[in-house]
């Protein structure tokens, strides 16, 4: 199991990185940051592999994956 970090003020709520977790292990928040924007979150109770496609995916680096 690896650990995420969602850096909850750089997100947008874009949604891209929600599709390509193959776990479905994120999900919007329902809080807002603080640009006003519902950020991305990770689900209680959820897993993460590690594979980092949500990192990948994010154009604006808020999410960390560490192995
Ligand atoms: S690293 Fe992979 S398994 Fe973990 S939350 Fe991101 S997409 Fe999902
Ligand atoms: S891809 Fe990045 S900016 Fe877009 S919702 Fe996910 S974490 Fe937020």
């Amino acid at each position: 199991m690896a650990i995420i970090k969602i850096k909850e003020n750089y997100c947008k709520g874009c949604l891209l990185c929600i599709p390509v977790c193959r776990n479905k292990s994120l999900e919007l928040s329902d809080t807002i940051n603080v640009h006003g924007l519902h950020p991305v979150r990770f689900k209680e109770g959820a897993e993460c592999d590690g594979c980092k496609k949500c990192a990948i995916m994010c154009p604006d680096v808020a999410i960390e994956i560490f192995n």
